[in-house]
């Protein structure tokens, strides 16, 4: 009786002081992670604060990623006076403020609404409720419109909103067909694009290459048209 009541203790001691060993390993261990991620939250606070975005209204790439030298570029290079600048404010997903990781493309658009101006679609941007934004907005009379700065991400290209420039263009109905004046202001914008950052005829593309979406519609519709489109561009920027 007496052996067995030891025993008894003993078996139901161990398992407890095991417990025990365990708990301290997990106190030790998320310390350790509490104190890393303090860390880490510093740095980025510091390298946050460092930074000049009260000037340039940007938020900075997280301290320790590389920005992009095309990226870099964007932050200095300067808008042609053909561009009508009239930046959306900062607010949700439209304009987050955000950084581009890089410029890998041009993404075209088209606004899917019939009639509507460059002017209409920029104020539409702007409004606090909307979620989805572009770089540029071509209009029916060849107005260009920029809305976000080209190193920041805009909310059009899904995915691609990371590393794109995105055009929105409008069209006068349903077939969203570009008309002549859009259609030329459309390739200088481009070919501007192109040649600033580095770009060739492949890389430009259609929110349909991204996602299948039909956008810009005409242009997923008749493909022969799409090529001259780029050719288009590609015969500007030889010049
Ligand atoms: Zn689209």
């Amino acid at each position: 009786m007496e052996r067995r009541n030891i025993r008894q203790i003993k078996t139901s001691y161990i398992p407890r002081r095991r417990k025990k060993t365990f708990k301290r390993y997990q106190v030790m261990f998320l310390t350790f992670l509490i104190t890393l991620i303090s860390v880490f939250a510093i740095v980025q606070l510091i390298h946050f604060l460092k930074s000049p975005i009260y000037d340039n209204g940007f938020i900075p790439a997280p301290y320790g990623t590389n920005v992009s030298e095309k990226v870099k570029k964007a932050e200095e290079t300067e808008i042609p006076e053909w561009i009508d600048v009239q930046l959306i404010h900062k607010h949700s997903t439209a304009r987050t403020g955000f950084r581009l990781a890089d410029i890998d493309n041009i993404v075209i658009h088209y606004v899917g609404n019939p009639g509507s101006t460059a002017q209409n679609n920029r104020d539409y941007f702007d409004k606090s409720s909307t979620e989805v934004s572009s770089h540029f907005v071509v209009g029916l009379d060849g107005e260009i419109i920029q809305c976000v700065p080209i190193y920041e991400k805009s909310a059009a290209s899904n995915e691609r909103n990371r590393d794109s420039i995105s055009i929105e263009v409008c069209h006068k109905d349903e077939t969203g067909k570009f008309n002549e004046k859009t259609y030329s202001s459309l390739v200088k914008l481009v070919s501007w694009l192109c040649n600033e950052f580095s770009l060739d005829e492949s890389q430009i593309i259609r929110h349909y290459d991204i996602t299948g979406k039909e956008c810009p519609k005409y242009y997923v519709e008749n493909e022969d048209e799409w090529e001259k489109f780029k050719s288009d561009v590609e015969e500007m920027l030889d010049e």
